[in-house]
């Protein structure tokens, strides 16, 4: 097993941003395990699959084949053999993914790609159940969350930096209820595993957050 740092926490907590830093750091790799329901998300809006009719997830989900490559140093998603980096990343895509991924069998079919990944590799992992499923022995878990206002004022910053059109309490409203799916899902719902580190970035820079996990990891190795 290669070293594993799992980051979990709700929307637009910093996580990406975090774990991507904190990879560059250690020259592990980083693994965004929500682009990966994003692209199921994707694929199953595109075949015209109602979110609610889980026979039809189920069924469906086994003709999406997801893959990951490093290109650059960047994760690239691909669906299908199509790169979809460049339309997972809006609200929509991230609606849709939450609506599907309590699903067990789309559970299934990406955990297993997730932990195949880690199986050989020094990779910090961000998502929703990693340090609680996919990498329960991970050395590092830290569960990294924001107030709701806070997150949705970042998530705002990074849509207008876009050139997405948005709008505050929309944004807000619609990360209280991504939280709400993720968090009473029947499977593998969101929540701070016991052997986590809680971190609150509330009222902290992106620089405080990096350090802190990159203390945690020193404290590991001691
Ligand atoms: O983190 P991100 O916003 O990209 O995730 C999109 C959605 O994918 C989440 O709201 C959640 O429903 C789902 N997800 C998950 N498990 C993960 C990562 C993401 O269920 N490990």
């Amino acid at each position: 097993m290669g070293y594993n740092i799992a980051i979990d926490g709700p929307a637009g907590a910093g996580k990406s941003t975090i774990a991507k830093k904190t990879a560059k750091q250690l020259g592990f790799i980083y693994v965004d395990t929500g682009a990966m329901y994003r692209a199921m998300g994707i694929f199953l809006m595109r075949e015209g699959i109602d979110p609610e009719d889980e026979k039809a997830i189920s069924e469906k989900c086994r003709e999406a084949d997801i893959t990951i490559r490093y290109e650059n140093g960047e994760q690239v998603v691909y669906l299908n053999g199509e790169n979809v980096n460049g339309v997972i990343r809006t609200e929509q895509a991230g609606t849709m993914a939450s609506l599907t991924s309590k699903n067990p069998d789309v559970r299934k079919k990406l955990v297993e790609l997730q932990q195949k990944l880690a199986a050989d590799a020094d990779v910090v992992m961000d998502g929703r159940d990693i340090g609680t499923c996919v990498l329960p022995d991970a050395q590092v878990k830290v569960y990294l969350t924001a107030s709701s206002a806070v997150r949705a004022k970042r998530r705002y910053q990074e849509l207008a930096a876009k050139g997405e059109s948005c709008d505050m309490d929309t944004i807000e409203a619609d990360i209280i209820e991504r939280d709400r799916q993720d968090m009473t899902r029947e499977i593998s719902p969101l929540v701070q595993a016991e052997d986590a580190v809680l971190v609150d970035s509330s009222d902290m820079t992106i620089e405080e957050v990096a350090a802190r996990i990159m203390s945690l990891v020193k404290k590991q190795a001691e």
